[in-house]
């Protein structure tokens, strides 16, 4: 039985393996899949978000990702191959890095994915300076697969700051004051599957019985505080209960069996716990956001007014287009990044970037690199001017 999608007057047939998508999104089981259906599935799954803005809530960029996934569906290609580097080339560029700045570039491999991956991490710190009582920075992208840009964008950091290292007194200051450490690809083998094989995909690749894959944004754990993976009360068993992440196994925002059950979790948290990490910008797409903790509660941080102020910086050098929030109002999340970190006393955003989660061409890829380069600039300015509160170094000198 043939799906098709149906876009205006358009009717495109379904790809045939995607047609376990297609049960699922055709409701009136019609065989065609219309606009306001798809609308419905993604919604449903937080693949559109959905903001509350106090004049109401507002769907961002609907159409946008409502054609993003019915290329998917059709499997429409898309020529972006040359201008997104894939894990391996991702891995030269790093390495090129190192053997062009020898001594202020230091490569490391913090762990394996299920498949056999390693994740590596990239640091950049002044020359021949081994104090380690420096303030620092990590940048993480790709938590989820088909996040394209953010890995690119990430890495575009320490690439640009790298370069103009000897020209810029300025971006030399904040080198020499902070230490940077990038993590460009925290799911290497979700983004090589996004890439070439399914580019909707979001989670990793670990194999269970008879699903795949744990949304890693939703399996950070600190025994500080259990109840920010899972809340009081939830029974793993059951998903009836479930809050800020599902406990099935086929969902997007599977959580995994237990916290930091996921070799790529587990390999950031040993890494900030045993290095001296004390701010974390963490990218994810879709959207225009500036996001701060918490993301299980409504109930404020005691850094509020600080992310606030931040945050509005950081959207002045980035068009002015970025909502700087709470990030429990985009949707209420447990396990993730920005909890953990707050938890563990590291001051933190998560910023959505872009219109969609494939980039469209090179200049709409190099606006989100460039956007994300200037809000680092402006937050390094405020960890090093102490605005940016440290609350501990993890790692005595
Ligand atoms: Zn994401």
């Amino acid at each position: 039985m043939d799906y098709f999608v149906k876009i205006g007057n358009n009717l495109s047939k379904v790809s045939s393996r995607n047609i376990e998508y297609a049960k699922e999104i055709d409701k009136d089981n019609n065989n065609i899949l219309d606009y306001n259906e798809i609308k419905d599935f993604l919604i449903k799954n937080d693949d559109l978000k959905i903001v509350n803005t106090g004049q109401g809530k507002k769907i961002i960029y609907e159409k946008r990702i409502i054609r993003e996934f019915s290329d998917f569906l059709t499997e429409k290609s898309i020529e972006t191959q040359n201008f997104i580097r894939d894990y391996e080339r991702i891995i030269e560029s790093m390495k090129e890095l190192q053997t062009k700045y020898p001594d202020r570039v230091f490569l490391q491999t913090i762990g394996k994915t299920f498949e056999g991956r390693d994740i590596v991490v990239i640091k950049v710190s002044k020359k021949n300076d081994r104090r380690q009582d420096k303030k620092s920075l990590l940048i993480t992208g790709l938590h989820h697969a088909r996040e394209w840009a953010t890995g690119e964008a990430a890495l575009n950091v320490v690439e640009k700051l790298l370069a103009n290292y000897d020209t810029d007194e300025n971006i030399k200051n904040l080198l020499d004051n902070i230490d940077i450490y990038v993590i460009p690809v925290v799911n290497p083998d979700g983004y090589e599957y996004s890439l070439k094989q399914s580019r909707w995909w979001r989670k990793n690749r670990k194999v269970f019985n008879d699903s795949v894959g744990v949304d890693l944004n939703r399996n950070y754990y600190t025994e500080k505080n259990p109840e920010l993976y899972r809340t009081k009360g939830d029974r793993p068993d059951s998903i009836f209960d479930d809050y800020g992440a599902s406990d099935r196994p086929y969902s997007d925002t599977y959580r995994g069996p237990y916290g930091a059950s996921e070799e790529e979790i587990k390999a950031i948290q040993d890494f900030v716990n045993s290095n001296n990490i004390n701010t974390v910008i963490d990218l994810h797409s879709y959207g225009n956001m500036i996001l701060f903790p918490w993301g299980i509660t409504d109930k404020p941080t005691i850094w509020e007014n600080i992310y606030k102020e931040v945050g509005n910086e950081m959207n002045q050098v980035a068009g002015k287009k970025y909502w700087v929030s709470q990030a429990i109002y985009l949707y209420p999340t447990t396990g993730s990044s920005e909890d953990y970190h707050q938890e563990e006393g590291r001051f933190n955003y998560t910023i959505e970037v872009g219109k969609g989660f494939f980039p469209s061409s090179q200049k709409e890829l190099n606006q989100i690199k460039e956007e994300v380069l200037n809000m680092t600039i402006v937050f390094m300015k405020n960890l090093m001017n102490g605005k940016i509160p440290v609350s501990k170094f993890l790692v005595s000198s």
